[in-house]
């Protein structure tokens, strides 16, 4: 019988465990969202977003998850036959190019190894090709969450420049922002698309999109059908924030925001990142560890590159992984993420991301280990034991 006794810890890179804090404030009548009251709330959430997405330019909110803000970003940002260039990265740059595709998109790529930090050079070589610029963004993703890679969002930037291409960039930061550094403006990013249910600790259901002045002189031109998610009209009538939102405005979603953000302003952004980045590592020695005797392995190979959101440990060969994550789920009541796309079985995710502290990390290391010894999967012993080391040694 499954056990189901204790916290169930939901060790998946999203959605994260949402603080007692940010429920009780979700736990409140609904209010006019129409009215002063609920404007008051609404403006200091915009505004504590931009602190976060590190911008002085609006932020636009959806009813949708991330799937939807990347449409978002689609329809208002191109005609049918543009012409966009995925910077690979896993599954989640894919999903984001099928869906350009879907759209009429014409969709190139530069091709990257999953396992490796994107390579900015390349991205410089292929946009040096393009001598008629035909290309009209860049889409990346800042933190491949199927693959625990991060990419150098900045050095992308330069590489753009380098080549002297106009392309807009456009940044996926739905399992990175709040986690760990990304700054909109610096890295002159002009659409950062981002989901409430990962880093920022919310219910899933609401997503944001920061937008340049490039990107809104983008959308004035294309001709994609859009009406949802139109940025002229969320924008509302010359608005610097959103004024205008299309159909009733999910006050509760605000309530957790407002909190979430207080949370972040308390404990200060530089401690919310070195904060996972102990945790991340902590779970990385943990790997290295179990790596040892032919054991499983860190998927992300460049320690650059290692994310301080998700650690995808790749099994032995021959060993499945869902089967490991079945046992941890069935005996410990530990959920860990899976393999996507064609890295299913293969690897399973430990998401270290949002509300956590050691003692949960802690925890689901040590579910992780006991299921690798009940599948009988090779690995060195004593990767909760160097994870403890390193915590206890590190500030
Ligand atoms: N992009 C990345 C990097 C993700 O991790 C996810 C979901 O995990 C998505 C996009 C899709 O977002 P959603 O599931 O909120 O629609």
């Amino acid at each position: 019988m499954a056990n189901t006794h204790g916290f169930h810890f939901f060790m998946n890179p999203g959605p994260t465990n949402i603080p007692d804090r940010i429920l009780r404030a979700m736990d409140r009548a609904t209010m006019d969202f129409t009215g002063a009251a609920f404007k008051a709330i609404s403006d200091e959430c915009l505004a504590g977003l931009q602190r976060i997405f590190k911008t002085e330019q609006p932020i636009l909110g959806y009813a949708a998850t991330g799937h939807g803000a990347w449409e978002a970003a689609l329809v208002n940002l191109f005609s049918p036959g543009d012409k966009v260039l995925i910077a690979e990265s896993g599954y989640f740059s894919q999903n984001w190019g099928l869906r350009a595709e879907a759209f009429g998109l014409q969709v190139e790529t530069v091709a990257n190894d999953w396992r490796r930090s994107f390579d900015p050079a390349k991205l410089e070589a292929q946009l040096r090709e393009d001598k008629a610029h035909e290309i009209k963004a860049v889409l990346a993703v800042h933190n491949e969450t199927s693959t625990g890679v991060a990419n150098p969002i900045a050095a992308m930037r330069k590489a753009i420049d380098a080549a002297r291409h106009p392309a807009l960039f456009c940044v996926d930061t739905i399992s990175s922002l709040g986690s760990f550094d990304f700054r909109m403006d610096e890295c002159g990013v002009d659409v950062v698309v981002v989901g409430s249910q990962k880093g920022l600790m919310l219910p899933t259901g609401m997503s944001f999109t920061g937008v340049s002045a490039k990107a809104i002189a983008a959308t004035a031109v294309a001709k994609l059908p859009r009406v949802y998610w139109d940025w002229r009209r969320l924008l509302g009538q010359g608005s610097p924030q959103q004024g205008y939102w299309n159909g009733t405005v999910p006050v509760h979603f605000f309530y957790g925001l407002q909190e979430a953000l207080r949370m972040f302003e308390e404990e200060g952004l530089d401690n919310v990142f070195a904060r996972h980045h102990r945790l991340a590592e902590a779970t990385r020695r943990a790997v290295r560890t179990w790596r040892q005797n032919d054991g499983p392995e860190l998927f992300a190979i460049d320690p650059a590159g290692q994310s301080d959101s998700v650690t995808a440990v790749l099994m032995p060969e021959g060993y499945d992984a869902d089967a490991m994550r079945q046992i941890c789920l069935d005996k410990f009541n530990v959920s860990l993420g899976g393999g996507l796309g064609h890295l299913r079985g293969k690897l399973f995710r430990i998401g270290h991301l949002g509300d956590l502290n050691e003692a949960m990390v802690l925890g689901a290391l040590a579910a992780v280990e006991m299921a690798l010894d009940l599948t009988g999967a090779p690995h060195g012993k004593g990767g909760v034991l160097s994870a403890m080391e390193y915590l206890s040694t590190s500030a």
